[in-house]
């Protein structure tokens, strides 16, 4: 026989072909989905409105299994929470959930590892592992909601790894996240971020044209291949010049990393500012994430209140990223399967 798919790698059409070709009716399709997205209940025998007969076969042609979670951290100052996830086929997930007032925000992975190797980033420094699949991607929600009993609102694609390097299982996963008789995650909760590769990119805006992008920008064009060695290759004016000529997709946020000494002057940000005024866009800055591994650290409040000041002067809107999860290395680029690696 075959080796068993992983649930939560498919969709509920898809889910549905295979059971037709058993022929079990097209409706356990929804049922299934049900149990799994909004029920929150993962054994197949448990799913009480499916016959026993048909239970058996399911749980003989589909693998269930969950991620294992090697360890579960909090964040004592403001409740973050980090998991490091093991799969069935040994790749290292983190997943980070973000506590806000009212509501909760994930932050998930999608590559273990990452292979574009940006000098400032952990995880880009720990390397390229393998691609998650889509049910590796969908699974570290299913891991919170079963964990902490609460849905996040928002899940931005921030962990490890570059979305775009992985577009087909990242469009995979949306179109299992998004799906409404599931988890329902509608394109206004979704965020993605990628350093801006152009055809991965379009292909995800032609499936999700209302999904939110996040640009990582980090440096106008000369600057930034010194940090980002994948500017070489995709360079960021082919974004900003698709941003320019497509106004029908939502705009983008570009993310700005401070790193002190590198590229947090009153000069850089005069040169940012006139890099993205042509594009109606959003600009976040993140004060830089230091990690004692890494030579890098974040710029002073003086200067990160003299670089927003110039920021403010162009039309578009800047907004300053707080991190979370510092205290376990949750925040922004300090993730890194580290506690699988050794
Ligand atoms: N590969 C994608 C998504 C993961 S990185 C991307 O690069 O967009 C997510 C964000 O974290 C990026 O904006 C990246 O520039 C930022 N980042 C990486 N290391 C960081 C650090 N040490 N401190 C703050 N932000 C960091
Ligand atoms: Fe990869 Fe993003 Fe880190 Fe660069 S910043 S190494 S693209 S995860």
């Amino acid at each position: 026989m075959s080796p068993k798919k992983l649930i939560y790698d498919l969709t509920q059409e898809q889910i549905r072909d295979i059971l037709k070709a058993h022929d079990v009716p097209k409706f356990t399709a929804k049922q299934i989905f049900s149990w799994l997205y909004t029920k929150s209940v993962f054994s197949p025998m448990d799913f009480s409105n499916i016959s026993k007969s048909n239970r058996e076969l399911i749980a003989n042609i589909f693998d269930f299994t969950l991620p294992e979670i090697v360890k579960k951290e909090t964040d004592p100052n403001d409740k973050t929470v980090k998991y490091l996830l093991r799969t069935s086929l040994g790749r290292a997930i983190e997943t980070v959930v973000m506590d806000s007032l009212d509501h909760k925000t994930q932050c998930i992975s999608t590559q273990d590892g990452c292979a574009l190797g940006c000098d400032f980033c952990l995880t880009g420094n720990y390397g390229f592992k393998g691609d998650l699949s889509p049910g590796e991607i969908v699974s570290q929600v299913l891991i919170s909601i079963k964990n902490d009993n609460i849905k996040p609102k928002n899940l931005v694609f921030m962990g490890m790894g570059e979305p775009l390097m992985n577009v087909d299982n990242v469009i995979r996963s949306v179109e299992i996240l998004s799906h409404e008789e599931g988890l329902d995650y509608g394109m206004r909760r979704i965020i993605i971020s990628t350093v801006g590769i152009l055809k991965p990119l379009k292909k995800l805006l032609n499936r999700f044209p209302k999904i939110g992008i996040a640009i990582s920008l980090n440096g106008v064009p000369g600057e930034r291949g010194k940090l980002m060695p994948v500017e070489k290759t995709h360079p960021i004016v082919a974004i900003i010049n698709f941003y320019t000529a497509h106004r029908e997709y939502r705009r983008p946020t570009f993310e700005y990393v401070l790193i002190k000494g590198v590229n947090s002057s009153t000069e850089d940000a005069e040169k940012l500012l006139n890099f993205v005024e042509p594009v109606r866009c959003k600009i976040n800055l993140i004060p830089y994430n230091e990690n004692p591994n890494l030579k890098y650290r974040p710029p002073s409040e003086v200067e990160l209140n003299a670089f927003i000041r110039i920021l403010n002067k162009g039309r578009n809107a800047v907004t300053v990223r707080r991190s979370k999860g510092k205290d376990i290395s949750g925040a922004c680029g300090q993730l890194s399967g580290e506690s699988l690696a050794e």
